[in-house]
């Protein structure tokens, strides 16, 4: 289902992640709202629990801080948007 085709930019595909400043790949979805990147979330959510030494409870997002309960570094407290599908083709 291609809502958006590369040469649109459509104000409801207009998201950008705040990390890289790009279209979203594999957009996932925070609890507080923002969608980034997977990657960049989990660079960004994974480096922040390092400093912390708190497995979990010092998941953060990074874009607004507010905490991410059931984060587990591989999925878990936040959504998936996109299957991976959509980078292979
Ligand atoms: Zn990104
Ligand atoms: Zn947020």
């Amino acid at each position: 289902m291609p809502l958006a085709t590369r040469a649109a930019r459509e104000p409801l595909h207009a998201y950008t992640c705040p990390i890289c400043l790009a279209p979203p790949t594999n957009a996932t979805l925070t609890p507080c709202g923002h969608i980034l990147c997977g990657e960049c979330l989990f660079t960004a959510v994974n480096a922040a629990v390092m400093r912390t030494g708190i497995t979990g409870l010092g998941a953060r997002c990074p874009v607004c801080r507010a905490s991410i309960p059931g984060w587990d570094g591989r999925g878990g407290g936040v959504i998936g948007l996109q299957p991976r599908i959509m980078i292979s083709l």
